[in-house]
């Protein structure tokens, strides 16, 4: 969006402004696949551009293409055009997605950061803000402004100063021989790997977005503070009110109180059983802050005499009132006209 007029007012210089990040929280809900561009916009789930995760070159007539030219004449996914461009975990969400027909209505704009795809104010603010990453005092302020239990703030303090004792850092200390997860034995035990990477947190991952439908949208990063500070500000409401930051922290708590029962007390927990704590917990802290919240003061009671008030000299008042009975359909109605000495009054009828 290129914005060069001076006419144009001000609210629309500062919306182009911002365009780019906007941009990202557009996506499209596929009908007849005129319109959505198959490689360049954003159609398969939230944040995701084909053209931005394709493993391999796209062809560049291929480029531009709308998203019904990948379609076979007998209306299915025409695999074989893309599906070697594409890695896996994508291919499983186009298979998800009803590919475009002729007969369906054109393709349509959603606001994708919003879970109802309609487009508010607070929605688009929280996808700018997860572009300051970068800012270090905004990171510190969002882990200390995190709504949930204290300790697990303080827990979301040690992970971004990479104070977690995994077996990386027990190593680096000369605390342990070995930095192997001992969860999966695949691969070291960075933070990453035992709050986001292996395949046992994956598990419990995907189990958390399915119960609170919410899309997976933190980018693969392989800093931490890239991944943990976009959860840390989505204050989307997603289960019964309850903020998706909120559930994200528990989360990383509850993957790593997991991690220690099984490394130091030989106990295992199912992901079904640690994805249950999550939700418990999550409910009883809501429970608890609204019961303990203090309710809002009303305003203190007073009395009014009320009488009738002459009016000022000069000026006269009248005083109205009626009534009506159903059961005879008769109306009546009366009223007095006073002047400031109410000498002069008289009725009306
Ligand atoms: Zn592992």
């Amino acid at each position: 969006m290129d914005v060069k007029k001076s006419t144009c007012s001000s609210l629309w210089r500062e919306v182009s402004a911002c365009w780019s990040k906007l941009s990202n929280g557009v996506q499209w809900s596929i009908g007849n696949g005129r319109k959505a561009r198959f490689w360049l916009d954003c159609w398969v789930a939230e944040g995701i551009f084909l053209q931005e995760v394709a493993n391999d070159f796209i062809p560049q007539d291929w480029l531009h293409q709308t998203v019904d030219f990948f379609v076979t004449p007998s209306g299915d996914w025409n695999w074989s055009m893309f599906s070697y461009l594409i890695p896996e975990q994508y291919i499983l969400l186009i298979n998800a997605i009803l590919p475009p027909h002729q007969s369906y209505d054109s393709d349509s704009v959603l606001w994708g950061s919003s879970p109802d795809g309609s487009f508010t104010l607070k929605s688009a603010y929280a996808l700018i803000r997860k572009d300051f990453a970068s800012d270090n005092a905004t990171v510190w302020r969002s882990v200390w402004r995190w709504f949930g239990p204290f300790r697990v703030n303080s827990f979301l303090w040690l992970i971004i100063h990479g104070r977690l004792l995994t077996n990386v850092e027990r190593c680096r200390r000369h605390l342990s021989s070995s930095s192997a997860c001992q969860l999966c034995s695949y691969c070291d035990e960075t933070t990453l790997h035992v709050l986001r990477d292996c395949p046992f947190t994956a598990l419990v991952w995907n189990r958390v977005f399915q119960l609170s439908g919410k899309n997976y949208s933190a980018p693969d990063s392989l800093v931490i503070r890239d991944w943990i500070f976009p959860n840390l500000v989505d204050d989307t409401a997603v289960l019964d009110g309850v903020y998706w930051c909120s559930i994200f922290g528990l989360t990383c708590w509850a993957l790593w109180k997991r991690r220690n029962f099984f490394v130091f007390r030989a106990k295992e927990q199912s992901a079904e059983e640690v994805v249950q704590h999550i939700f418990a917990w999550t409910k009883n802290h809501f429970i608890a802050v609204n019961s303990t919240a203090v309710a809002p003061s009303r305003p203190a009671r007073s009395f009014t005499q009320v009488s009738w008030v002459s009016p000022r000299p000069s000026w006269i008042t009248i005083n109205t009132d009626g009534a009506y009975k159903s059961a005879s359909c008769s109306a009546s109605a009366g009223g007095l006209l006073q002047d400031s000495n109410a000498v002069d009054s008289r009725f009306l009828t």
